[in-house]
């Protein structure tokens, strides 16, 4: 188990890899914001409980990595709700609390096996967010914010 930990803020855009196509769309973070919280944390996946200002709270799974293009200074943090939702939400407010780790980033030898890890570490976090130690976070007040 982790310490929780809290952050949050608008929707932004990420640099559209086409996750969304391959059925795995990611609500970034920017992560600039985060550097003293991310540098605490070392890259790679993780699960936890994410709100939306508007819509509701959600089991999450996010990967937390390093951006090749900041020169290894700067992460992306990549939170994918596990919900199907029928529109985007640039733009809102999303808060998550992140409350446990699944594995650290690694190396794929095709797509297909970095998509199928990825679902693999979805049903991980749908099913470890069911267990009351997890299950708990999802009151949070930090999730429901007032905005
Ligand atoms: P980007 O590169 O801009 O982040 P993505 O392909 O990762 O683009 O798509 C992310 C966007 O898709 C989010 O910002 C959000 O508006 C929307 N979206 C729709 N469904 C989801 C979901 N289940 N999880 C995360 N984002 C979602
Ligand atoms: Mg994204």
């Amino acid at each position: 188990p982790i310490d929780p930990w809290f952050i949050g803020g608008p929707v932004i855009k990420g640099f559209g890899r086409g996750s969304k196509v391959l059925g795995i769309p990611t609500a970034n973070l920017a992560a600039e914001n985060f550097s003293d919280i991310l540098s605490d944390h070392t890259s790679g996946v993780y699960f936890g409980w994410a709100g939306l200002s508007k819509r509701g709270i959600y089991k999450m799974v996010m990967s937390i990595g390093w951006n090749p293009y900041f020169d290894n200074t700067e992460k992306t943090i990549e939170p994918w709700l596990l919900h199907g939702f029928d529109e985007d939400f640039y733009g809102e407010e999303l808060r998550l609390v992140i409350v446990g780790y699944i594995r650290p980033e690694a190396n794929f030898p095709s797509l297909e096996s970095l998509i199928e890890r990825i679902h693999e570490d979805g049903r991980i976090a749908e099913n470890a967010l069911d267990l009351p130690e997890y299950a708990k976070y999802k009151e949070s007040p930090y999730l429901r914010n007032p905005l």
